[in-house]
């Protein structure tokens, strides 16, 4: 099918992006690199009379990095973000995550905050922003604001976006000393959208880590040779709850010494499997993404505690 009929327009400015938003938020939608608004309108699951085309305005394309803050402004693809040594850097985890986010071509296309705006619960990077901390600076002709994660993303492909407003940049914060992240997830093809996926963050008290990526090398030895302590933990999920959610599990993990981290997967797992929610389709059962995910939480648990920095656990994944 094709989408039905519609009027395309192609802002150069931000001001004006904003006016035709208001002028049409009945019946226009943003469209950015087009990789998930397109196949809906090709299936006609949405039918705007106005499509208002982003890539020519100004100012969107920005990716900065700055203090404890990474900038992706709403014209940065995927693949630019995966990229940059700078964001590699400063959070390796959304590398790490974009790998995984549809084939290299789509992510040439696809943006971030696209991503972020489309609100898929089987998408990667809304689930990063949330478990990072992050969030989104959003206009329209009535003002700015900002919105966390949580407060951005109320359901499956549901937003607190207004019809009028407009994402202009996404804000990850950096990962913090002593902090280690990584993102694994399960498809049943390379590319395709994963059964289940799990993000963690764990923090522990080797502030003074080694930059190596080397996970055959024994578990590092903090300040003094004293093996790092975890301080806490928390984990984001992909397409085994219906929004972003993220669980603490400081209570489990909370003084464990990264070398014995054996005695605490069993019930990261179990809490974990307890906390998401997920729905049985033609790719996989309730029970099998659920067991799935406390699998694929449990082997990255283990994987973030042999990692020697906070800069390992990209080297060690899949993806492509
Ligand atoms: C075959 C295929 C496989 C894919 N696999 C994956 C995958 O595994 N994981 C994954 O996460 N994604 C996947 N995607 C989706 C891809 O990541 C998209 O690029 C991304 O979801 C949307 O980015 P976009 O720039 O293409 O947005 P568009 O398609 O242009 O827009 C998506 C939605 O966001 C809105 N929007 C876009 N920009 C803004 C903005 N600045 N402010 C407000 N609203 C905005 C649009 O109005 C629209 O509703 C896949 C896509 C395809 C076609």
């Amino acid at each position: 099918m094709k989408p039905s009929p519609l009027r395309i327009h192609r802002p150069k400015t931000i001001e004006n992006t904003l006016e035709l938003l208001a002028a049409h938020a009945s019946d226009g939608k943003i469209i950015a690199g087009g990789q998930s608004l397109v196949p809906v309108l090709n299936m006609r699951l949405a039918a705007p009379e106005n499509l208002i085309d982003i890539t020519a305005v100004d100012g969107l394309d920005g990716l900065t990095i700055e203090g404890q803050e990474i900038t992706v402004g709403a014209l940065v693809s995927h693949r630019r973000l995966e990229r940059d040594p700078g964001v590699a850097s400063a959070n390796p985890l959304l590398g790490e995550a974009l790998r995984h986010v549809a084939h290299p071509s789509i992510r040439n296309r696809g943006t971030t905050v696209g991503s972020i705006a489309h609100a898929d619960p089987n998408g990667e990077m809304p689930m990063i922003l949330a478990l990072t901390g992050g969030h989104v600076r959003v206009r329209s002709l009535r003002g700015a604001r900002t919105l966390t994660a949580d407060e951005l993303n109320v359901g499956p492909l549901e937003t607190s976006l207004e019809p009028d407003e407009l994402i202009t940049e996404a804000i990850f914060p950096a990962l913090q000393p002593g902090q280690r992240a990584g993102f694994d997830e399960l498809a049943r093809r390379s590319g395709d959208y994963g059964l289940a996926g799990v993000g963690l963050i764990m923090s522990t008290d080797n502030a003074d880590a080694v930059a190596s990526v080397d996970a055959s090398r024994p578990p590092v030895s903090g300040t003094a040779g004293k093996i790092a302590a975890i301080t806490g933990l928390k984990a984001g999920f992909v397409s085994v709850t219906d929004t972003p959610d993220i669980i603490e599990l400081d209570q489990f993990v909370s003084g464990t010494p990264v070398d014995r981290v054996d005695t605490i997967v069993d019930a990261v797992a179990s809490a974990i499997k307890d906390f998401i929610d997920p729905e049985g389709d033609i790719h996989a059962t309730a029970d099998y993404r659920r067991h799935l995910t406390g699998v694929i939480a449990g082997r990255l648990l283990k994987r973030l505690s042999r990692q020697n920095s906070t800069r390992g656990a990209s080297a060690l994944s899949g993806g492509q």
